[in-house]
């Protein structure tokens, strides 16, 4: 009989690091809090157990689903405490401080179009944008920023260009 996936996710999982913790089948948590800035400014990214929870929301209807199509995934930036986000200067409502946010490493252009048009037409997601930074007036690639809201309504609000300062 077919299911519907669960939105609350499974047991949490601890790990011999106690404060690592395996958020779904291929993602850890340290992969989502772990931030040079924080390092640096000695900042402290501990997120609590809702953010938890949502991060694993995040993993299981958005990631994994993407992993699964395209391979092992690099996280640049994903929980940040509100002091961290504010040191690198993120949205002040930024989705990144619910755990409902991921930044991932993209090599090049056609990688970034690749992610964005699978979950775009594939998955459940709230925000997504293929983030753009013009460097010497050649406009290039920076990352992908996609968000789950595991609280409400997913809005699938999708931008292709969005130029960050
Ligand atoms: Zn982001």
């Amino acid at each position: 009989m077919a299911m519907e996936e669960p939105r609350h996710p499974m047991t949490v999982i601890a790990f011999s690091d106690p404060s690592d913790i395996q958020l779904s089948e291929h993602f850890r948590l340290s992969e989502f809090t772990r931030s040079a800035a924080a390092i640096r400014y000695d900042i402290d990214n501990t997120p609590d157990i809702e953010d938890i929870e949502a991060l694993q929301c995040l993993c299981i209807h958005v990631l994994e689903p993407l992993r699964k199509k395209f391979g092992v995934l690099k996280i640049t930036s994903g929980y940040r405490s509100p002091m961290l986000n504010a040191k690198v200067r993120g949205a002040h409502n930024s989705q990144h401080m619910k755990g409902q946010a991921a930044d991932l490493f993209v090599s090049n252009n056609e990688v970034a179009r690749k992610y964005y048009d699978f979950i775009r037409k594939n998955l459940e997601y709230d925000q997504l944008l293929l983030e753009m930074k013009t460097v010497r007036g050649v406009g290039y690639v920076h990352c992908i920023h996609v968000s789950y809201n595991n609280e409400g309504e997913n809005r699938r609000q999708a931008i292709s260009n969005y130029r960050v300062k």
